[in-house]
């Protein structure tokens, strides 16, 4: 009975609760949005800019969300902020680990701790994140977690020498646990964005975005919604039989 109130409702994510990171603005809030418009329940959390969580908050379709403040690079922030989002839901459906940072530079000229907050924030923040909801998902024996990695990821980036790294481990990372959890049930699959317009992309120079332009055969810069759409279908039941896999949204920049 309830799966044919699910099916009848037409959203792909109805009753399903689901945890976002970095979900204040730029495509965690897209992912935010689209989330809560396909009927589930969003937990998404923020790092410093509680204005614009609450403002994406307001903005959502449905009940039963909240935003919680979460420093990916810090131990003690996430557990307090996990146990938090357990309290309330004894269950979770989906985590996407979709909070991020850059700190660019030549290799030459990149500073120990720009590679180090860089990795520690991506990759080392998508660790802690996945490892504290495992355990709930597990026991359910469902669940579908998305990592937002990168093209620079998958092609390397002169310059982005600590962020591509980040986005790399995190491919293998997002392999390895798929490979340790699909027998439980959970799925673990990445969401590979190219070029979208948000404020990581803005402060790039005009010469640095004209070039990107050119190589790419959609012939247009992606939209936060575009890459919402992906995480979308791997959160939801149509992508039951998807695990391990890294999904490009990049208008063909990288084919692989
Ligand atoms: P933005 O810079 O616009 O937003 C980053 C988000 O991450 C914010 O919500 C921010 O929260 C949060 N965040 C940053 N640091 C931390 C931290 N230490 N702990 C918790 N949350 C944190 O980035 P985008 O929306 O552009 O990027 C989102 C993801 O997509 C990232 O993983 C990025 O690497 C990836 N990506 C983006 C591309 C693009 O073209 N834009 C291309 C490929 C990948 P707050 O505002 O509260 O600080």
């Amino acid at each position: 009975m309830l799966k044919r109130i699910l099916h009848m409702s037409g959203k792909s994510l109805q009753g399903k609760k689901i945890v976002v990171t970095g979900g204040s603005r730029g495509i965690g809030a897209a992912i935010v949005k689209l989330l809560a418009d396909e009927g589930a329940q969003v937990a998404f959390t923020y790092s410093s800019r509680e204005e614009a969580a609450q403002q994406v908050a307001h903005s959502l379709t449905g009940e039963g969300h909240f935003y919680i403040k979460m420093d990916i690079a810090n131990e003690e922030s996430v557990n307090s902020a996990v146990d938090h989002i357990l309290e309330k839901w004894s269950d979770i459906d989906g985590v996407v680990n979709n909070a991020g940072i850059t700190k660019d530079g030549l290799l030459l000229r990149m500073k120990s701790e720009d590679f180090d907050s860089v990795v520690n924030t991506n990759l080392r923040g998508t660790f802690l994140v996945t490892k504290a909801f495992t355990k709930p998902m597990m026991k359910a024996r469902k669940g579908s977690i998305v990592n937002i990695v990168s093209i620079i990821g998958e092609t390397g980036n002169a310059g982005q020498a600590n962020y591509a790294a980040s986005k790399a481990g995190t491919i293998a990372f997002s392999k390895s646990v798929a490979l340790e959890l699909g027998s439980r049930n959970v799925r673990v699959n990445n969401v590979a964005p190219g070029y979208i317009a948000t404020e990581m992309t803005d402060v790039l120079s005009e010469d640095v975005k004209s070039k990107m332009m050119e190589k790419i055969p959609l012939a247009k810069i992606g939209e936060g919604s575009d890459v919402a759409q992906a995480v979308r279908f791997l959160l939801s039941d149509e992508s039951k039989y998807i695990t391990g896999h890294t999904l490009d949204v990049n208008g063909g920049m990288h084919m692989n």
